[in-house]
């Protein structure tokens, strides 16, 4: 009797502090920050509700001895990030890691100093650096890759570290673990993991609760692949209980990845199960259906076919 007690004291405390944990703080009239830690942030966008406005997710994280962002949006918000960094913390941007090599993950990265410990996969590196900028799909007039912000005087802000497989960053409480797990969204995905908040940015490995934009086109990116890659991360990565996405406007959980894996790879087995029976791709878009365990997770047509024909195409 007495352990149900404290059994259901315990529920009742673990609820309000997801309830707090998730309170969003409106410090300033575009951008909302979720509170995940005592010492980590989700800066999002509340003008939209794709929390496209201002581009993907950042995350804030305090350490001992400076400031890790995450991720930077679009061009032109460097001054809003670094004013959300100032309502937590008088610390310096110190790190900033990038997920991947997209417009609106680094457009803001040349408005901080170039002191700063810039952090990619070696492949986002190469796709910062590159001289193909690929279609022009992105920001103004420039590149979904976001290669031609670091030209010229700006290649000073290509990231100096690099990593291939798995990297740390500083340890005890201030612990980051990277990892990559190959092709998915681009062919340089970082899934960035803060041990000790049990919380992990996953990039546009998982944007939101729906079927993923992959850049196959730009940035090497992998439908075929995307599934396996998101199954060697589950399987890899331990010790999360929240997650930052990619553009979702609020954070969400581990057991939400682990189900989006679970929602993607069963569209993967579908397409390959009608290609099989000889169906075509428009054939395989009309009979797909979300099975009603991943009922919180949409397939929007138009990125549903252009998926699966990707997989077609052995993409
Ligand atoms: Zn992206």
């Amino acid at each position: 009797m007495k352990r149900n007690i404290c059994l259901a004291l315990l529920t009742i405390v673990g609820v309000f502090a997801t309830m707090t944990t998730y309170a969003a703080r409106q410090d300033r009239a575009s951008l909302t920050v979720y509170d995940i830690a005592d010492n980590l942030f989700m800066l999002a966008n509340a003008s939209s509700v794709q929390g496209m406005g201002g581009g993907g997710n950042t995350a804030i994280f305090v350490t001992n001895d400076g400031v890790t962002l995450v991720d930077t949006k679009i061009k032109g918000y460097g001054q809003d990030i670094l004013a959300a960094v100032r309502n937590i913390t008088d610390k310096p941007v110190t790190t900033i890691i990038n997920t991947h090599t997209h417009w609106d993950h680094t457009g803001s990265n040349t408005e901080f100093p170039d002191t700063v410990n810039f952090v990619v996969h070696e492949n986002t590196r190469g796709h910062l650096a590159s001289d193909a900028c690929g279609d022009g799909a992105g920001f103004q007039g420039g590149s979904i890759k976001n290669c031609d912000s670091f030209k010229g005087a700006n290649a000073r802000f290509l990231p100096k570290t690099t990593y291939s497989d798995t990297l740390t960053l500083f340890s005890g409480a201030d612990q980051i673990d990277l990892y990559h797990f190959g092709r998915g969204h681009t062919d340089g995905d970082t899934f960035v993991v803060f041990r000790a908040a049990r919380a992990m940015h996953t990039g546009d490995m998982f944007q939101r609760l729906g079927l993923p934009f992959i850049d196959a086109p730009n940035s090497n990116g992998s439908a075929s692949e995307f599934g396996e890659t998101l199954e060697k991360a589950v399987a890899g990565i331990s010790n999360v209980d929240t997650v930052i996405p990619g553009h979702n406007p609020v954070p969400v959980t581990w057991n939400d990845f682990v189900n989006f894996s679970g929602f993607y790879n069963d569209m993967v087995m579908q397409t390959q199960q009608g290609k099989a029976a000889g169906r075509s791709v428009d054939e395989v878009v009309s009979t797909y259906s979300v099975p009603s365990q991943y009922s919180d997770f949409s397939a929007a047509e138009g990125r549903l076919r252009t998926t699966v024909q990707y997989i077609f195409d052995g993409q």
